[in-house]
């Protein structure tokens, strides 16, 4: 393979990394949005975003304890909640969001 990259013992490199994928995606769509994402198990939900009083940055909660592909689904899902207003509920602008951060997802692993 005459243009292979030739990767280092011991060095790990994930390709495509949904969670990178999707973290770039969001910080391209709305890059004036902060966001920190915590994985842990939930009693109710599957997935949370939350700003609590007094903070200026939202937390997003996921459980992992779904399929993968639902850890990423529900992620995409908050994510679109952190981006809209909160009256926006599950409405119009909350889909467009949603749509939007899982187009550009497909665009960033396309041109990978
Ligand atoms: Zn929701």
């Amino acid at each position: 393979m005459k243009n292979a990259i030739r990767i280092k013992p011991g060095n790990v490199v994930f390709v495509n990394n949904p969670f990178e994928v999707m973290r770039r995606a969001f910080k391209q769509l709305y890059p004036k949005v902060p966001v920190r994402i915590h994985f842990r198990e939930l009693e109710r939900d599957l997935g949370l975003a939350e700003l609590q009083p007094g903070q200026k940055v939202p937390h997003i909660y996921v459980d992992p304890r779904q399929t993968f592909a639902e850890v990423l689904k529900t992620l995409a899902h908050e994510l679109a909640h952190v981006a809209v207003p909160t009256d926006a509920k599950h409405g119009k602008r909350w889909r467009a969001a949603f749509k939007a951060i899982r187009s550009e997802c497909q665009r960033i692993v396309g041109r990978s």
